[in-house]
This record gives C-alpha cells, sequence and structure tokens, in this order.
C-alpha cells in the first residue's frame, strides 16, 4: 500500500519514496548537526544547543535565512543514525536535541526516538506551518516547541512563502502547541518544557509585526516566551521582492520591539542589530556537515 505524504498543511498526498511534494525531499537528510550556541539563553545555556537542521522545508520562503538546507543541501540518513547523532549531542554536554525544520521529517524522528529516547529536552523548532495531526503524534516527544509565527497579513505569507492560508494554520497550530505544553518550565537558566513563539521582524513590515503581536496578547497567556528577532538579511531570492531586499533599519525594529512593550509581553527576547549578518548564518560546507 502506498503510503501518501500528508504530514503538514501542503496535504501533497504523494508517495515520497517514488516523487516529491512541496518540500521537495524523498527519504531522510540532514544538513548539519553541530553545538549552537546562538539560540535564545534559555534553548543554548552555557553549553549550546545541540542542533539538528533538517533538508528542505514546507515553507522555502524567499528570504529563506537559511536558504541552501531549506533547498536541499545536504546527507542522506536513516532514523538508526539521527539516533546516533542524538547520543553524540548529548556526549558533548547540549543542553537539549533542537530540531530545526524538522515536520516533513516527523515520522523519521519518531523512529529515531524508538531506537533511542534522548535524556536531554528535544525541541521542534519549525516554521509555524503546522498540522494538528502531525503535533499530536508528536506530543509524547517533544518537550519544547519553538515554532516561527511569520505572518499576521496572508497577502506577505501568499507573496514571500507561497503559502496562502499561513495565519489561520499557524494560529491553530500554536494553539494546540500551548495545550500539549501549557506550562513553562525554567530551571537553572535553562527551558525543560514549553513555548517559545519565534517572530523575524520583515523590512517594510511593521504592521505584520503588530498583527502577530496583537494576536499573541489576545490569545497567550500574557507570560508566553517571544523571540522578537532582528537579525534579517537580504539573502536567498530577497533581491527579487525589492522591498525586502535590504537590513531592517532600527527604527522597524525599535517599533516592534516597542509594541510588544506596550502589550504587556514582557518574556520577550530582543536582539542586538549586530546579529544582521551573514557571519551569524551556520556554516553548511560539506566539511561541517555531520559531527
Ligand atoms: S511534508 Fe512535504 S510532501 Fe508531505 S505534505 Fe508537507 S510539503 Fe507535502
Amino acid at each position: 500500500m502506498e503510503n501518501l505524504c500528508l504530514l503538514c498543511p501542503r496535504k501533497c498526498s504523494v508517495d515520497r519514496s517514488k516523487t516529491r511534494g512541496y518540500c521537495n525531499q524523498g527519504s531522510l537528510k540532514i544538513a548539519r548537526a553541530a553545538l549552537h550556541k546562538w539560540e535564545e539563553p534559555i534553548i543554548s545555556g552555557s553549553k549550546g544547543s545541540g542542533t539538528i537542521f533538517f533538508s528542505g522545508c514546507n515553507l522555502k520562503c524567499a528570504y529563506c535565512q537559511n536558504f541552501e538546507v531549506s533547498r536541499g543541501k545536504g546527507k542522506d540518513m536513516t532514523s538508526s543514525s539521527l539516533a546516533d547523532l542524538f547520543k553524540k549531542l548529548e556526549d558533548l554536554q547540549a543542553h537539549n536535541i533542537n530540531l530545526v525544520t524538522p515536520t516533513h521529517f516527523a515520522d523519521d524522528i519518531i523512529k529515531a526516538c524508538e531506537i533511542y529516547k534522548p535524556k536531554i529536552p528535544i525541541v521542534y523548532n519549525c516554521g509555524g506551518y503546522e498540522s494538528l495531526g502531525t503535533l499530536e503524534k508528536l506530543k509524547d516527544l517533544v518537550d519544547i516547541f519553538i515554532p516561527d509565527f511569520k505572518y499576521s497579513d496572508n497577502a506577505l505569507a501568499t507573496k514571500y512563502s507561497n503559502c496562502k492560508d499561513y495565519f489561520q494554520v499557524c494560529t491553530n497550530a500554536l494553539i494546540k502547541m500551548r495545550q500539549l505544553r501549557p506550562i513553562d518550565i525554567i530551571e537553572n537558566g535553562i527551558m525543560k518544557k514549553g513555548l517559545i513563539i519565534r517572530h523575524l521582524v520583515l523590512p517594510n513590515a511593521t504592521e505584520n509585526t503588530k498583527g502577530v503581536l496583537d494576536w499573541i496578547a489576545n490569545n497567550m497567556p500574557k507570560d508566553t516566551y517571544i523571540s522578537l528577532m532582528g537579525q534579517y538579511v537580504p539573502v536567498c531570492d530577497a533581491y527579487k521582492f525589492p522591498e525586502i531586499n535590504r537590513k531592517l533599519k532600527p527604527l522597524e525594529y525599535k517599533i516592534a520591539t516597542q509594541y510588544a512593550l506596550k502589550l504587556g509581553l514582557d518574556n520577550t527576547f530582543v536582539q542586538s542589530l549586530d546579529s544582521a549578518t551573514e557571519d551569524f548564518i551556520p556554516d553548511f560546507d560539506e566539511t561541517s556537515l555531520i559531527l
């Protein structure tokens, strides 16, 4: 019987062993696994987060900050070798296993956890375009959800991420994630369970950001952790859209951070705009591929 892929809201319904859906991925492929020190402080801690970057993506945003990997760069792996990566990252004293853009490999991740369940928290670090059924499958496995909430404006979602229902799908996923992890547990400054909502502020899009923050303030507990990122750099296909073909202006980021403050969203992480450089994009060359 064919195994048709319905892992994400694209609902491509294709047999990925024979053909490709929107994410353009077949079997498990990974671009990088390493300790990463530039996540939020409650995720990176002092020793680093054990990040595993999966190849491909179900969004493929025009301005993707990790475009090499979202467009498919990586190495073929198995669930068993993924389980080995969990062990290696644990041995390196990682604070957590941080699965970056994992959605389209959710079934492989579940299999890897059946082979070896890490003793440290598992982080599901995704683009926010998630199906409720896949989140349900992951409910006993994932400790921390870190979804993006990219757009309140579906016109921007359509233009930059080919996704006309992003806002509705993402907000339903956020509600589900909050239900699955209703309490944030922080021990010694490190998150053990919970939810962090990330939003990358885009150039010329402060109204989009305000819509994102308004929704969070109206629908989530006020102490929800938010990561308001100002690190945008124009890469990938951003040059095709003149309005986003530049870095963020300090004033745009200030408007975003002050709006979060005004809404009482006090657990908001902010960034120095010095991080808006390609130096902070992880290296995906062949030598840094896998531990
Ligand atoms: S995971 Fe990939 S193939 Fe499956 S529904 Fe999503 S985009 Fe389509």
